[in-house]
């Protein structure tokens, strides 16, 4: 069989059809209404305690902090109350030593120290003006007028939360490991350092990266209507939504504001089907899975995140070099590279190595559509370690990969449908009067992609022409911030996504060109504060 003839039939097994996405939308649905009736479910459905999203107005000064791997992040944002912000912010390495230190107090004591040199540094006045006030205030109502930071606390671990600024940790990942953490509510940690050190400074929040998101895109998105979804495209996947409080019907245990009837909830989306009901699965996916460290877990994250894409890419092009019959990097196709030299794969090549390549790759190769594959060539030399690789070889590296990048669009696009079509946002429609297509055309730009990559808006208009009908009013819109590398990066990943809502019963063109899908930015600091502002009005 021919190299290019191989590659389509690779290329074929992760074709993902109109009626899968349909079907896997069903099961979606199903799987979030699980998960908001009781514990214990694929999909976690976690409430956050936060009722309501902000609409760009509000203001003031906030702190956000950041643990979640590596670094330490502490920044103070000043939310100016018309969808604009400033951000100052410092970011420091954790010790080694303190990710595995003997008590959680030497780490968040470390931690605490962070956040009092971050306000000397750049809060003097504030931090002064609290010194002074506080060794003056003896009365209770004296201490009570003393201006304290809010602080919205990211902590990427797994937790138990139990209220707004309230939650245990589960276990620890990522390299760290203090055994006397485990069980404790992790805002209280930070307080009690925080108060050690007499800083000014309140623990108001908890904050999930993904509910973070979804904040920051509603602060700073151009319609008023208040943003319905954070979606997270990254290392990882997930996503955090709006819900109607009467439909968590499992049991809660924080207190929390129920006037707006709503609730934020962590859908932890990416365990969606983790029993392979209506997920594709090629052999190539069966391999990632059984090689992990947790097989059976995160199905649907193993098929879209850019920690996996990479990975499927390696797998199937190990598969298809493993074959004698199939010329893939090897010599017979090497008149065609520049160099006419043979093609190796060195026995330590990356392509060789679990989780060698990085999903980068996939984005270089469908953005190079020049006729010698010049750059996709180079990048296969140097992130899969093959040498010398001809134009076929590169051919088939391209159409691999471009079915793995559609798929894992068109996925992401089943839990942006799905939680459209749960929330029944799609319900009402204002039906304005035709304009000229040359409007509808700017109207199509202004909708897509606020801040990032204009040139992708540009082709998302363009893309978006030949869909006729009437114009979409502002109170129409269904606002979504994304956040992640392969979102912001995959080139037609919106495109695909989009593809694939259009699919959708329930949805269709129509309700696709409601559906605005906007980079939120500095989803952490931002969305962290404007929970601690939440947090600050609930009390
Ligand atoms: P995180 O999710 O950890 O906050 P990112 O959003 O930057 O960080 O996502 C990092 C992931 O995205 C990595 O798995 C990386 O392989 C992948 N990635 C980085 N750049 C690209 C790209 N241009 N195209 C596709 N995937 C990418």
């Amino acid at each position: 069989m021919s190299l290019l003839a191989e590659s389509k039939r690779v290329a074929a097994e992760f074709e993902y059809v109109d009626d899968d996405v349909r079907k896997a939308v069903v099961e979606f649905i199903d799987e979030m209404n699980e998960g908001l009736e009781k514990n214990a479910t694929l999909m976690s459905q976690i409430p956050t305690y936060v009722t309501a999203v902000p609409n760009g107005t509000e203001k003031g000064l906030y702190l956000a902090v950041d643990l979640g791997g590596t670094n330490f992040r502490v920044c103070s944002i000043q939310l100016h109350g018309d969808t604009t912000f400033s951000l100052t912010q410092s970011k420091v390495a954790i010790p080694k030593e303190l990710m595995e230190a003997k008590t959680a107090t030497e780490l968040f004591s470390f931690l605490a120290k962070q956040i009092e040199i971050f306000l000397k540094t750049h809060h003097e006045d504030h931090f002064e003006k609290h010194i002074k006030r506080r060794m003056t205030a003896s009365t209770p109502e004296g201490y009570r007028n003393l201006e304290y930071f809010k602080l919205g606390f990211t902590f990427s671990f797994p937790v138990h939360q139990v209220g707004i600024n309230r939650g245990t940790l589960i276990r620890w990942t990522k390299g760290f490991n203090i055994a006397d953490a485990v069980g404790q509510d992790v805002c209280v940690m930070l307080q009690r350092e925080i108060d050690l050190l007499k800083l000014p400074v309140t623990v108001a929040a908890l904050v999930n990266d993904t509910v973070g998101t979804l904040m920051a895109r509603s602060y700073t998105s151009p319609g008023k209507t208040g943003t319905l979804l954070g979606a997270i495209f990254g290392t990882g996947t997930n996503g955090a939504y709006v819900e109607k409080l009467s439909k968590i019907t499992k049991p809660m245990d924080g207190h929390f504001d129920e006037s707006t009837g709503d609730m934020v909830v962590n859908t932890e989306w990416g365990s969606f089907d983790n029993n392979l009901k209506v997920l594709p699965n090629t052999p190539y996916d069966a391999i990632l899975d059984k090689d992990s460290v947790n097989p059976g877990i995160q199905m649907f994250e193993k098929r879209i995140s850019g920690m996996f894409l990479g990975e499927i890419l390696r797998i199937a092009l190990v598969e298809m070099v493993k074959k004698p019959e199939i010329p893939l990097f090897s010599d017979v196709n090497s008149s065609s590279n520049d160099y006419h030299s043979t093609t190796t794969i060195a026995e330590s090549a990356a392509l060789y190595k679990q989780w060698g390549v990085d999903s980068s790759i996939l984005s270089i190769a469908e953005a190079d559509n020049s006729v010698g594959l010049r750059v996709l060539r180079q990048e296969i030399e140097k992130s899969l370690g093959v040498s010398a690789p001809s134009i076929e070889d590169a051919q088939a590296v391209k159409e691999i990969a471009h079915a793995i990048g559609k798929r894992a669009a068109r996925l992401a696009g089943v839990a942006i449908g799905a939680i459209v079509l749960q929330t029944g946002r799609l319900g009402s429609l204002t039906v304005q009067p035709p304009k000229p297509s040359s409007e509808i055309v700017s109207d199509i730009k202004s909708l897509h992609l606020q801040d990032a990559a204009a040139a992708t808006v540009n082709k998302l208009a363009d893309a978006a022409l030949p869909l006729t009908g009437a114009p979409v009013s502002e109170d129409d819109v269904i606002d979504i911030g994304v956040d992640g590398s392969l979102v912001e990066f995959y080139p037609g990943f919106e495109d695909y996504m989009r593809e694939a809502l259009r699919a959708m019963e329930g949805i269709g063109a129509a309700g696709e060109r409601r559906i605005r899908i906007g980079i939120a930015k500095d989803g952490s600091g931002v969305g962290a504060a404007l929970i601690a502002l939440v947090a600050a009005r609930m009390e």
